[in-house]
């Protein structure tokens, strides 16, 4: 083996340690979103993203129709000085062709969804009417003309662009698209990722520990945060730390996958072969962060396949467990829906009051696990899970927040404003 050089890992200024920011342009910049589509039937497509903009076929309401329960009439015959007695000359049911005419100086009974009648523009509640007999009910003057009716086109006008392309289909789009009687449409593939562990020292649930061994975690993380975004997930287990295991596992995983993630061997260290690996069998586009958790994170292309639109997208994440899901939801989150979408997607921050006196070293974004609440006056106020070690995995656990503490800012003092980024999605 030849000898590497000392490169010190604890040095926070290194002058090639990019910017999260920059980190995240690189990887939009590299990524080519996926262009490749297919039909799905509307309930399959729930979380997927459009291929396509859609435009709507139809008018929704289709047409005007009542809002309420009560009686339907002509605006203009409303009364304007006092009440009025009017006769009912028939009734209007929803969904169901209306049979009567509807005469002037007359209402009709009409229910909610009920198509207005010709030369009706306006409908009187029930409950506002006073029943005058069987034929007749008295109307005050306190009536407006157009009111309780919902106009034809009024949610959805027929041709306008509804949903666009790229949009991610939630429950609401799911609706509105039944609504316009779209029963398959056109989304991207899954994005495909494949992610192994890399370390002699890991063990897979199930396996017995001996000295000096650990139980592999980030491959449960993993799974656990690409299983919220519906990819298409590969896990290909542990690697062991040698040039040539790794280099077997690159060329498949990019084979398979648009996106090849691993965990561990991207430091300094002497059995740490990620970063050879990928100079081999493609380009690194950065390699370190300046964040911490998470500095040495590799990001790269691996260029084993013949056309460059099947090139796989590489991220190196460190060991530690807690790096692991930093980066993730930093990078790979917002990776991930780029490539499927062709967005950009930034992780939402908040503005909270520390309870804690936080030590920080200005010269890197710092991402420290916290607890937020929110006070009876609508403050949010944060503080700290405890010890920050990025091996402490409990602190992901009990945390419901990052607390983002920013390139520029220095130690924070209790009743000090900081950023947080609640967990919300997929953790
Ligand atoms: P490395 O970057 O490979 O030196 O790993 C950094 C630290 O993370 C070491 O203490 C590893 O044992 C630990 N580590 C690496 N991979 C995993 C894993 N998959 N699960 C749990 N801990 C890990
Ligand atoms: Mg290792």
């Amino acid at each position: 083996m030849t000898q590497k050089k000392q490169t010190s890992c604890a040095d926070a200024f290194e002058a090639d340690a990019i910017s999260v920011n920059d980190a995240r342009e690189i990887i939009t910049q590299k990524i080519t979103p996926i262009t490749k589509s297919e039909k799905l039937d509307l309930r399959s497509c729930l979380g997927r993203y459009l291929a396509e903009d859609i435009h709507s076929p139809i008018d929704v309401p289709s047409h005007t129709n009542s809002a309420m329960d009560g009686y339907a009439i002509s605006g203009d015959d409303l009364p304007t000085q006092s009440s009025q007695s009017y006769a009912v000359c028939g009734t209007a049911y929803a969904g169901k062709p209306s049979t009567n005419i509807h005469k002037a100086g007359h209402v009709t009974r009409i229910m909610t969804g009920a198509v207005m009648p010709k030369t009706t523009d306006t409908v009187i509640m029930q409950e506002q009417v006073e029943i005058m007999g069987d034929e007749n009910v008295l109307i005050k003057p306190e009536h407006r003309k157009g009111q309780n009716v919902r106009q034809a086109g009024e949610d959805i006008a027929k041709g306008c662009l509804v949903l666009s392309k790229g949009r991610k289909i939630t429950p609401a789009d799911l609706g509105i698209l039944s609504s316009l009687g779209l029963g398959e449409l056109k989304v991207t593939i899954r994005p495909r990722i494949a992610f192994f562990s890399t370390g002699d020292e890991l063990r897979s649930v199930g396996e017995t520990l001996k000295e000096g061994e650990i139980y592999d975690s980030n491959r449960y993380t993993l799974f656990g945060m690409l299983k919220q975004l519906d990819v298409d997930i590969t896990d290909m287990g542990v690697i062991r730390d040698t040039q040539e295991a790794i280099h077997e596992a690159f060329v498949k995983a990019s084979k398979i996958a648009d996106i090849v993630i691993t965990s561990g061997g991207v430091s300094v260290g002497d059995a740490d072969y990620i970063k050879p690996t990928l100079k081999a069998l493609g380009d690194t586009h950065f390699w370190k962060i300046a964040m911490k958790p998470g500095r040495p994170l590799t990001f790269g292309t691996l260029n084993t396949s013949t056309t460059a639109a099947s090139h796989a997208s590489f991220f190196g994440l460190p060991g530690n467990p807690v790096a692991v899901m930093v980066t993730f939801l930093q990078f790979l989150d917002p990776a991930i829906h780029y490539l499927a979408s062709g967005q950009t997607k930034k992780p939402l921050t908040l503005q909270a009051v520390s309870a804690d006196d936080i030590p920080k070293r200005a010269g890197r974004t710092e991402y420290q696990r916290g607890i937020f609440e929110q006070t009876p006056d609508g403050t949010i106020t944060v503080r700290r899970t405890g010890k920050q070690g990025s091996g402490i995995l409990t602190s992901m656990s009990i945390a419901n927040c990052f607390i983002v503490l920013s390139t520029e800012s220095k130690d924070i003092s209790s009743g000090d404003t900081v950023r947080i980024q609640p967990f919300i999605g997929i953790i």
